[in-house]
């Protein structure tokens, strides 16, 4: 039978996290709290490299590891699985595992990824409610042994490919409000829908073990996350009306931030949970945060390749867009901001102090007009070959980005720094 892990944590090598970087072991000077991009760390990079290849990006392992305290401290209760599709980049996957996340894997190669670097197949749920049946048959020789459903059709396959496997069963949270991204519409069963999706199941030999919802990415309401936990609380409770096994798993999804919405989320999540299962001693919960862990920790930088001037307003080319690393924009409907390096080193740096600026448009390397990055965006006078580096770029970005135009999509590199989260000193890994 599967066991979600829920003990803290097969610690694993950090052999695969070190593995990515070039430059090794250098210390950069230290960093004021308001400097997060990596800044003093990227123009490193390039005075050693001055020809790397661009874009490229930095992830920072103390930003990982800030967040993965945070979330042991604030909800000490729920086991994360880290949802591999926010970003798969393996250093931070490993990095991850390292810590002691498990995952959440969407598809036959997110699992394999997750395999290769040693992770147990129990530490991973396979958390899309549809599935082609060869995934199917790929998690059940790997023995990934739980998965979501919302639908009877899901559970023929299931009986049939992998009749083992434990259930979860999705549900469509009663509000998504404040979410970016929404998934309620393609995904989770409605409250009528359910006592038939459990019969069904049972009926088919199959174990539903678990309730899981997502509320919608980018929002991490907290209010959302109350309602969809009393839900499940309804499906525990059907179950039992039903007759079936008693349910164990309470899996509270993604949709988290790492600001300070998080905190409060967090807060109430903890009641919520206490107010609704508190009675439920075999109860384990976990989430599939993937925002909250990959967003912030990492930085791209870009370099100017085109220029052109009407008037007061500035056109800029960059070598990475909307087809590329900053896909979010589209996709994630992500708000960015870009600063250029040569003006973030010190606020002394006499290159950009009392610079004029002016309207800017940032373009991306694609012959799309849609391929716009920035619009109306304040920036002093670049040249071709300077640099802009962009912060908070780990969240549906490379995961997402294509090879449109001929560009390969996004980052040629990524480069590991530890940033020391009390100090602010950098490492280059
Ligand atoms: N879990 C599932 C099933 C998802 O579909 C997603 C995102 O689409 C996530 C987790 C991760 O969500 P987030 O990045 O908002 O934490």
């Amino acid at each position: 039978m599967a066991t979600l892990v829920s003990e803290p944590f097969q610690a694993m090598s950090l052999k695969h996290v070190f593995s990515a970087s070039g430059i090794k072991g250098k210390r950069v000077t230290a960093l004021s709290p308001q400097e997060n991009a990596l800044t003093d760390f990227i123009r490193t990079i390039i005075a050693e490299k001055p020809d790397i290849d661009s874009p490229f990006s930095v992830l920072d392992l103390g930003v990982v590891m800030a967040l993965f305290e945070k979330w042991a401290t604030k909800l000490p209760t729920v086991q994360p699985f880290y949802a591999v599709k926010c970003n798969p980049n393996l250093s931070l996957i490993a990095a991850l595992a390292a810590l002691g996340t498990s995952f959440d894997c969407a598809s036959k190669a997110e699992i394999q990824a997750i395999l290769s670097l040693g992770v147990s197949p129990d530490r991973i749920i396979y958390a899309n409610p549809c599935k082609p049946e060869s995934h199917i048959r790929y998690a059940a020789t790997v023995g990934v042994n739980v998965t979501t459903y919302d639908s009877k059709h899901e559970v023929e396959k299931i009986r049939k490919c992998h009749p083992t496997c434990e259930l979860i069963l999705r549900i469509r949270p009663p509000q998504e409000s404040g979410a970016r991204t929404s998934l309620g519409l393609k995904y989770g069963a409605l409250p009528e829908e359910v006592p038939e999706l459990l019969s069904v199941a049972h009926a088919a030999g199959l174990k539903v073990t678990g309730v899981s919802f997502h509320i919608g990415s980018g929002g991490g309401d907290a209010q959302a996350y109350e309602g969809a936990i009393s839900a499940a609380k309804s499906v525990f409770d059907t179950a039992s009306r039903l007759g079936l096994p008693r349910m164990r798993v309470l899996d509270i999804g993604g949709g988290f931030t790492s600001g300070p919405v998080f905190d409060a989320a967090a807060m109430k999540i903890n009641a919520a949970i206490q107010g609704s299962f508190g009675n439920e001693e075999e109860l384990v919960v976990i989430g599939e945060p993937g925002r909250y862990f990959a967003e912030t920790a990492f930085t791209l930088a870009t370099k100017v390749i085109g220029k052109r001037v009407r008037g007061e307003l500035r056109e800029y080319w960059i070598d990475d867009g909307i087809y590329g690393t900053l896909i979010n924009i589209v996709f994630d409907y992500a708000t960015v901001t870009c600063m250029p390096l040569a003006c973030t080193s010190k606020p002394e740096n006499p290159s950009c102090m009392d610079s004029k600026t002016y309207s800017s448009t940032v373009f991306g390397p694609t012959c799309d007009s849609l391929d716009t990055v920035l619009s109306d965006y304040q920036l002093p006078e670049l040249q071709v070959n300077d640099w802009l580096v962009f912060p908070n770029m780990g969240a549906y970005t490379t995961s997402s980005s294509t090879n449109f135009n001929g560009f390969s999509s996004s980052v040629k590199s990524t480069f590991l720094a530890y940033t020391n989260p009390i100090t602010r000193e950098q490492t280059m890994l």
